[in-house]
């Protein structure tokens, strides 16, 4: 049995202003400047908490040979620029023909790509799959519990099997989940029938954490329906609300094994227990200033946390926001540090400058005017690393990433990690490979909405979801939609729904 895969994967954010190019998904992907397949993959993602890195478990459970054809992915911007993804997902298509004929085609994408001309760019990339291998051939699809699924991408799949998990540590077991169940689809022992719900719902991170309440339960009967005879597998996808496209937010997939009407009263129960939880998946906010008194009220044992979401990478915003370092600086705290702020010129003078020395710092609020002016102050250079790290936390665990040459700065007070390349802090490994130890500090804030929870949780004595300015502030009336689809729930409180 052969099975081919390939990935291309980009959350786009359409409120941010720096696209994304072809440029970045060379340097994120890891993978060479061809975007290359084949051992580059195997090499890169075996033993590793990837989609691939699953791929590469159910190919060796399931004994199939798996042609890894192309594995790109960006950290979360902007528009992908048109010739970008043109290129990336001709280099697919070309090397798919090249291995024709296959028995499957297992597909690693996010499922939140926008393109200049594609508001749906996965529908995109799979039905330009599917006139490659045919209608006979199975194409299973493994995407982000963020993903804005189309009705298209339902359509033009087999099977589409959205993380259970946020933050997402399943993703080596969805990735081994998919790979098995096209192998049973291939050898003919299940014949996959899916049913798709659209919801008119979009939803706000903070609150789409499955660490959590209304999440969790909600998992706990996603996870019951799949033990159900008959079902082969289900997911709630909460979308992806920074997108302003017709198809962001919420949605539901239910696949049985040959029987309509049982993935329908599946999908239908899912959607209408969604449906019930629209009003507990708003968002609480909090301000640094109150963080800060709290950390004053309380001698807690761990580091109390700000999770800065408004200024989160990993859904696209800039993450040289300053808003909660000025507060800090002014308030005069003890143990405070902002990680990971990303400020390639202020990286590159420390470095220049060296350990020990202080520098004049324009710091950070370059990339835009929403999140807070650049720190003009003196800063002490306290540490000098290259910024490789390995992920040791739940979510990515065994994957190699660099945050460029790093500095961590002493700036009025405050210890803030900047680095040359955006990434979300959410593994404690991006702040002790700058020297600092999370345990030890007493108020960090971190640009991650939820996915820090995966590492950072177990030590944190409290966190704190950020009421701060960002293109990834989870609130609803920051925002103009002018493409989503309409009535949609909150944005038209009056909206009435029920299932199909
Ligand atoms: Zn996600």
């Amino acid at each position: 049995m052969k099975i081919a895969s390939g990935g291309i994967q980009h959350e786009t954010n359409t409120f941010a202003a720096t696209p994304t190019s072809l440029a970045d998904f060379i340097r994120d992907s890891n993978c060479g400047a061809n975007l290359d397949g084949g051992s580059v993959v195997f090499d890169r993602f075996r033993d590793t908490g990837t989609i691939h890195g699953g791929y590469i478990d159910g190919a060796e459970a399931e004994q199939f040979e798996l042609i890894p054809l192309l594995c790109a992915r960006a950290q979360p911007s902007g528009v992908v620029e048109q010739q970008c993804f043109d290129d990336m997902l001709n280099r697919f298509l070309d090397r798919l023909r090249n291995v024709q004929p296959v028995d499957g085609v297992l597909l690693d994408l996010h499922g939140a790509m926008v393109s200049e001309r594609h508001d749906d760019a996965e529908g995109a990339i799979i039905a330009a799959s599917r006139d490659v291998v045919g209608e006979g051939i199975p194409i299973v699809v493994t995407l982000d519990l963020h993903a804005n699924i189309s009705a298209r991408m339902a359509r033009m799949s087999n099977v589409i099997i959205g993380f259970d998990t946020y933050p997402h540590v399943d993703m080596r077991n969805r990735g081994s989940e998919a790979a098995r169940l096209l192998a049973r689809i291939v050898r003919g022992e299940v014949v996959p029938v899916q049913e798709y719900r659209q919801l008119p719902l979009i939803t706000l991170p903070p609150m789409q954490c499955t660490l959590r309440d209304p999440m969790q339960s909600l998992m706990r009967r996603v996870n019951g329906l799949e033990q159900q005879p008959g079902i082969l597998t289900a997911t709630v996808s909460m979308g992806f609300p920074f997108a302003d496209i017709p198809d962001a937010g919420v949605s539901v997939l239910v696949t049985s094994d040959n029987d309509r009407k049982l993935a329908a009263d599946g999908a239908n129960e899912l959607a209408q227990l969604l449906w019930d939880l629209r009003d507990d998946l708003q968002p609480r906010l909090t301000t640094i200033e109150d963080a800060i008194q709290y950390v004053r009220n309380h001698a807690e044992s761990g580091p109390v946390i700000f999770a800065d979401g408004s200024d989160n990478p990993g859904g696209g915003a800039p993450c040289d926001g300053t808003v909660a370092l000025a507060a800090l600086m002014k308030s005069g705290i003890e143990g405070a540090v902002v990680g990971v702020l990303f400020d390639p010129e202020t990286a590159a003078q420390a470095h220049a400058a060296g350990t020990g020395s202080t520098i004049r710092v324009k710091l950070g609020g370059k990339t835009d005017t929403m999140h807070g002016a650049p720190i003009e102050a003196d800063a002490c250079v306290r540490e000098l690393c290259d910024g490789r790290f390995v992920y040791q936390g739940a979510m990515m665990q065994g994957v190699e990433d660099h945050l460029g040459p790093t500095a961590t700065l002493v700036v009025g007070g405050v210890e803030v990690v900047v680095s040359s390349v955006r990434r979300q802090c959410l593994d404690a490994q991006m702040l002790r490979v700058a020297d600092i130890d999370p345990t030890k500090r007493r108020l960090i804030v971190l640009k991650s909405a939820v996915h820090f929870r995966a590492d950072f949780g177990p030590m944190a004595a409290q966190i704190f979801d950020a009421d701060t300015p960002g293109i990834h502030r989870p609130d609803f009336s920051c925002f103009e939609y002018r493409m989503v689809r309409s009535p949609i729930y909150p944005l038209d409180p009056d909206t009435q729904w029920q299932p199909a």
